[in-house]
């Protein structure tokens, strides 16, 4: 029987990005947008606060667009400041690009494993699929979702007895399997 996981969202990503008014480097969306009309043209913005010091940085959600061509739908979602479209704003690679910024998703997501009568079989098939974009160690999810140490898990990787399509070492952000053979 296959067990599935999956690695879930808490709430939205710290962004990292030098503060203008201090030393900071952190921010933290709330989630309100502003939208910008000159004559047929629209610029939108994310906005972020400063977690050291307050200040707001615009984040270019999109600059001099012909109001035509801007979803209704997309407009409705940022008057209503919604929170849903800041997150994947965030990660949307373009955005993260055009604004020269970084996600920090420490202790901003958890990991739900469905409970843990799996975990007392001999053999255990796990997929795993991500909510969102996270980057986690996979050593260190399957260690949370089994109730091991992050060193018992190195070691069943070692003798072969955890195995997986990917690589389990270095990080992840994507969906995968993996099966515990103990
Ligand atoms: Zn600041």
């Amino acid at each position: 029987m296959l067990n599935r996981w999956v690695v879930m969202p808490t709430c939205l990503p710290t962004v990292l990005r030098r503060c203008h008014a201090c030393a900071s480097e952190r921010f933290r969306a709330n989630g309100k947008f502003r939208v910008n009309a000159h004559h047929k043209l629209l610029d939108a913005w994310l906005l972020v606060l400063c977690t050291a010091c307050g200040e707001t940085a615009k984040l270019t959600v999109f600059e001099r667009m012909n109001v035509r061509s801007v979803r209704p739908e997309l407009l409705d979602r940022m008057h209503d400041n919604d929170p849903g479209l800041a997150a994947e704003l965030l990660q949307d690679p373009v955005v993260r690009r055009r604004n020269r910024i970084a996600l920090d998703w420490d202790n901003v997501w958890r990991l739900d494993t469905g409970g843990s009568d799996h975990l007392d079989r001999e053999v255990i098939d796990v997929s795993v699929r991500f909510a969102a974009r996270i980057p986690v160690r996979p050593v260190r999810l399957i260690a949370d979702g089994c109730g091991l140490s992050r060193a018992e898990v190195e070691r069943l990787i070692t003798e072969g007895k955890l195995v997986s399509a990917v690589r389990l070492s270095g990080k992840l952000s994507g969906d995968f399997t993996f099966t515990l053979k103990r």
